[in-house]
């Protein structure tokens, strides 16, 4: 009797330990199983990968918390557009008036966002200038070394060489990139000099224009780094992140960069490269998926003669 109670119990130890061993490993393949289809699994496994690459060497195309990285690149003497760049931007209308001004399409929600919310606040923010392309900088340009050849009696070279002290070269002015505009207000619209500071318009701007990824691009006492007369009209979009940080620190664009280590000695850009490094993501996308969005229509700004121009270029 004692042999069968004893046969019993081991009987019912085992299959209890039988039970627990398939429960077990049921559960860590369930488990397995959720790894590989749930989203939440799948990012946090990428973000992993990003954090490894991270401690190798940083890139801002993956800080989740700098949104629009793509904007923050350099657009000056130095650090000319690609030629090409007009075909390489997607263009909106942001503003109507006597005309309509574009900016690039991934920034035109934050302006639009921004002269909503001022005019909600009793300003109202007047856009003198947006978007240019390169080709009708290039027409500015040429118009403008003519101009003074004709008019002033001027040699082509020092026709050549005044221009360019009023007159920034094709790809070399931040407009001909769809990320810069000229603002204003109906009580003060002149660029001869930087009387614009003194509105409730540039007070608003100077307080809020960060909240929307705008900076003061070329600010009070910078010219001998920007190169560009204290402008208190022209506005940069570099995205959230940058802007607040950029405000913070008080530094111009180009002190900015420099002070990131992103410079070389000649004022170069060596790191964010926008444009390019846009160009090298669209190709290799390109390359991945097939050809479906080179059908997309590109919308660029109409070209004006020069004489319709009613607002001096500067940069
Ligand atoms: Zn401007």
């Amino acid at each position: 009797m004692n042999g069968i109670k004893y046969l019993i119990i081991i009987t019912v130890l085992l299959l209890a330990l039988a039970f627990v061993l398939t429960n077990f490993v049921f559960t860590k393949n369930s488990g397995e199983d959720e790894n590989e289809v749930l989203p939440t699994n799948t990012s946090a496994s990428v973000t992993e990968g990003s954090e490894t690459a991270a401690a190798t060497e940083y890139d801002p195309w993956e800080d989740e918390n700098i949104d629009n990285a793509w904007a923050m690149f350099l657009v000056n003497k130095d650090n000319p557009l690609p030629e090409n760049y007009d075909n390489m931007i997607e263009t909106k209308v942001v503003f109507e008036s006597w005309r309509e001004y574009y900016l690039d399409v991934r920034a035109a929600d934050y302006l639009e966002r921004m002269i909503s919310d001022a005019k909600d606040d009793g300003i109202d923010l007047l856009v003198v200038s947006a978007y240019r392309t390169i080709e009708y900088q290039q027409q500015n340009f040429d118009n403008s070394v003519k101009d003074r050849m004709d008019n002033r009696g001027m040699t082509y070279d020092e026709a050549y060489a005044d221009t360019l002290a009023e007159v920034a070269l094709p790809g070399e002015s931040e407009h001909n990139a769809g990320l810069a505009l000229d603002i204003m207000c109906e009580e003060y619209q002149s660029m001869d000099d930087d009387g614009f500071e003194n509105t409730d318009a540039f007070k608003w701007l100077d307080e809020h224009a960060a909240e929307y990824g705008f900076i003061l691009r070329y600010p009070k006492g910078k010219q001998d780094v920007t190169n560009i007369i204290y402008e208190p009209w022209h506005y940069r979009f570099v995205g959230l992140y940058y802007a607040n940080e950029i405000k913070k620190s008080g530094l111009c664009l180009e002190e900015y960069f420099a002070e990131q280590g992103w410079l070389d000695e000649n004022g170069k850009a060596v790191k964010m490269r926008g444009p390019f490094e846009e160009q090298e993501r669209q190709e290799s996308e390109r390359a991945e998926t097939s050809v479906t969005s080179e059908t997309e229509p590109k919308k660029t700004m109409p070209s004006i003669p020069y004489s319709e121009q009613k607002v001096t270029i500067i940069v």
